[in-house]
């Protein structure tokens, strides 16, 4: 009888998990949404609603031999998994993918899909009525937001505001001076150095005054919350051995496992092994995950497996709207042109489709 694995969460990396591992053991992915939400293309999304379409990808064509279920995991044990409905799933290996929160419209509160829309749409109403907007946080998220109003709504006044002395103060000064300049060519206004001390919401933008740490307040149409992610660790917390790191994270070992448990493994978001939350880290952790499984499944020895290593220095992929950017390759940083050629012309959105069996 062929091993059973489990994985919870469909997102980047419980989805190329399943369709890696079908066909090689019995899968079952339980994910509770009728979409994958492509992340990158939900900020674009937000200036440019036509885009919504492909970012929101059913996932209905995904697997041919694995089996999806459409359902929520409640708690996971040595066995298997409970789900919220009740019903059980049992396996010999459990996969915790389960990801993060961010604010909408960039990825789903609780109200799932229909409610992303919705929110999509009102919040591009607001957007394309706003004559100023202030965005709070300029880690990458912040940061392509305000490059992509700067482009498609020139009018709206942009101020993005970061508690740091500059933009990415951990990258090259390549990127970061790129980056900078750009933006302000294209008229945003950029605080640094200061903190939000009022901001009201961190699950969806609103109209309001923000009062600064630096004794200024910044009055504006729409703010946006970009202070980055949260982890859905719930199921992870309670295991036996299971530690908290920031944001929520869990902390895991050599081979990715976040518990006493042998046989769960956590990646993506949810796991602290030493990677930033991005998709980028979830490309390194997927293939070596995959591998892994596969020799357990076939009977090999974990202890007998290379342990896995996070990214030294990981590539950043930054554009400002369609057209300009700048990324960090690991062995060079680049401007406009490759920044577009890679991310900003299609944020991926091919890609992702042809992944998911959608045409594209
Ligand atoms: C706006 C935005 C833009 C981004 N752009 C980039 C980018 O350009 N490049 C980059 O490298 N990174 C980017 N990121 C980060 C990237 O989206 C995350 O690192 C990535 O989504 C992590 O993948 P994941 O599989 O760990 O989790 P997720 O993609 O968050 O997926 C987790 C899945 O688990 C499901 N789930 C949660 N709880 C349960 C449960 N109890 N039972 C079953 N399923 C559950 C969720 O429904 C979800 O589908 C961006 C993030 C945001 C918010």
């Amino acid at each position: 009888m062929s091993k059973r694995i489990a994985i919870v969460g469909g997102g980047y990396v419980g989805a190329e998990l399943a369709k890696s591992l079908e066909g090689k053991a019995d899968v079952t992915l339980i994910e509770p949404h009728s979409h994958f939400v492509h992340a990158p293309a939900m900020i674009r999304a937000v200036v440019d609603p036509l885009i919504l379409d492909r970012a929101l990808i059913p996932y209905d064509s995904l697997l041919k031999q694995g089996k999806i279920l459409q359902a929520r995991a409640e708690s996971i044990d040595a066995t298997g998994v409970t789900l919220e409905n009740g019903e059980r799933v049992d396996a010999d290996y459990i996969v915790i993918a389960t990801g993060s929160n961010n604010a909408v419209p960039f990825k789903p509160n609780t109200g799932g899909i229909d409610a992303l829309r919705a929110d999509n749409a009102r919040i591009h109403g607001m957007l394309s009525s706003a004559k100023s907007v202030a965005i709070v946080g300029a880690g990458a998220v912040g940061t392509e937001l305000a490059g992509e109003i700067a482009h498609y709504m020139p009018e709206t006044k942009v101020t993005l505001i970061s508690s740091e002395p500059s933009l990415f103060p951990d990258q090259p000064k390549a990127l970061a001076r790129g980056l900078l300049r750009k933006l302000q060519a294209a008229g945003v206004n950029l605080v640094f150095g200061a903190r939000a001390e009022n901001l009201e919401s961190l699950t969806e933008p609103y109209a309001g005054t923000l009062r600064l740490s630096n004794g200024d307040s910044i009055t504006a149409d729409l703010i946006f919350p970009a202070v980055g992610s949260r982890a859905v660790s719930g199921i992870l917390e309670t295991l036996p051995g299971a530690i908290k790191s920031s944001a929520n994270r869990i902390k895991t070992d050599a081979w990715l496992r976040p518990s006493d448990l042998p046989n769960v493994f956590a990646a993506g978001d949810v796991a602290d092994a030493g990677d930033a939350m991005t998709i980028v880290a979830t490309s390194r952790q997927l293939p070596w995950l995959s591998k892994l499984l596969q020799a357990l499944v076939g009977g090999a020895k974990l202890e007998d497996q290379k342990p896995y290593k996070p990214w030294k220095k990981a590539p950043l992929l930054v554009p400002l709207g369609p057209k300009k950017g700048n990324s960090f390759f690991v062995l060079f940083t680049a401007g406009d042109f490759l920044t577009r050629l890679v991310k900003g012309k299609d944020l991926f959105l091919t890609q992702r489709n042809k992944f998911f069996d959608r045409a594209s």
